[in-house]
């Protein structure tokens, strides 16, 4: 079979050969329950103690501030949920912005049919949000900010340290989705100043449908999950010990690796965007030029649609994707396009690369021969492209 040049990393990664290594006992000889009190009970517990100390390593967090969920959506939902049940007494006002995941906004939306107030921050043209307007949404109800980390379509960075100096002197809680930077960018809970972060193993190596949300000691939440009493009562249910083992080695993997990994991801960023904006004609690059992920490519391409030249690189055997994988099942254009500024049209025509662990250079070059290719025949058929003027949508 024709191997396929993979360019859709920030929607999932393919498991770390060692981490695949790492879980097999644990779905296989290593079974037991970790509540249980038998030595195979304790084989697990001690392995999900050692993964909770590996991810902690990672973010520079306290074992005890881990709670391992099952991905990035429910430590979204545990962290904005559980701060503002907890928190009800103090306040009803949440901070967010416009081009958080789906998991951070819908979570939002609920919570206002409960009677709190949300208010989204927009962003500017590069994607970040101004701690100012952080500053001047508070008000005397605000219980939380929740601001990410990195965005996971155009891939700028947020200026999260910043924003808490703003949520400490307020004595507002901070929360951060880290989902698309713990184990690609260096991630410190303490530099950052955050009292919540969400993660996920899956968009670093890990398996899918394991995650984490890191609470500061001394952070009131309530939980989401009512059960057995797991994870210090923030989380109920039998832990999914293959998948915890899994994240653990990710994380031990990710810190090993990533001081190699980002330089190379960046350069080849920079060579990919490069060669799109020197080869062809009228795209523009969205997210920030400088603070964003080594790994992320998000260009609109005028006079053509992302599905059809999403679908004509999957033809020549290369997977990308047109935003976020998460809501390409939705028909309207991105929100976080459209809160750049961007056109529904623009964002109708916007494509994402997202390079990873597997990417090589000759793989970067076959993009550069086919999608100028893909992008002329596509305008060729375009009635928006022939109608426009002053342009050379042909080159
Ligand atoms: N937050 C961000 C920024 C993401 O990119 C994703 C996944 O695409 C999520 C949250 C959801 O994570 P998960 O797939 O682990 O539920």
């Amino acid at each position: 079979m024709r191997r396929k040049i993979y360019l859709d990393y920030a929607a999932t990664t393919p498991l770390h050969p060692e981490v695949l290594k790492a879980m097999l006992p644990y779905l296989t000889e290593i079974y037991g329950n970790p509540s249980s009190v038998h030595s195979l009970g304790q084989e697990a517990k001690e392995a999900l103690e050692q993964s909770r100390q590996k991810l902690a390593n990672l973010i520079g967090a306290r074992n005890e501030e881990i709670v391992f969920t099952s991905g990035g959506t429910e430590a979204d939902n545990l962290a904005i949920k559980g701060v503002a049940f907890a928190n009800r007494q103090k306040g009803d006002h949440i901070i967010t912005s416009r081009i958080e995941h789906h998991a951070v906004i819908e979570t939002c939306r609920w919570l206002e049919k409960e009677g709190f107030s949300v208010t989204y921050l927009p962003v500017d043209a590069h994607g970040t949000v101004s701690p100012d307007d952080v500053r001047r949404a508070l008000t005397s109800r605000t219980i939380l900010i929740s601001i990410m980390h990195a965005n996971n379509e155009i891939g700028t960075i947020e200026p999260i340290a910043e924003i808490s100096k703003i949520a400490h002197e307020a004595e507002v809680y901070l929360h951060t989705d880290a989902v698309q930077t713990v184990g690609h960018i260096p991630v410190n809970v303490n530099e950052l100043g955050v009292h919540l972060l969400s993660l996920s193993a899956h968009k670093f190596y890990g398996p899918k449908g394991v995650g984490a949300l890191y609470v500061r000691k001394g952070t009131k939440i309530a939980s989401v999950l009512h059960g057995g009493g797991q994870e210090k009562g923030y989380r109920s249910g039998t832990e999914n010990i293959a998948g915890i083992v899994g994240l653990g080695k990710a994380a031990e993997l990710a810190k090993q690796e990533m001081v190699e990994e980002m330089p190379r991801l960046t350069a080849l960023r920079d060579y990919l965007i490069d060669g799109i904006l020197n080869n062809i004609s009228d795209v523009r690059l969205n997210g920030h030029p400088v603070e964003r992920l080594p790994n992320n490519v998000h260009i609109s391409v005028a006079y053509v649609e992302g599905e059809a030249m999403l679908l004509n690189l999957d033809l020549a055997g290369i997977c990308v994707s047109t935003g976020s994988a998460c809501s390409s099942v939705r028909l309207e254009p991105s929100h976080v396009l459209t809160a750049l500024g961007l056109t529904p049209t623009q964002a109708h025509g916007s494509i994402r690369f997202t390079l990873g662990k597997w990417t090589t250079k000759a793989d970067i070059d076959t993009v550069l021969r086919v999608f100028p290719q893909v992008v002329s025949k596509l305008r060729a058929l375009s009635p928006l492209a022939k109608s426009a003027k002053g342009t050379s949508p042909q080159r």
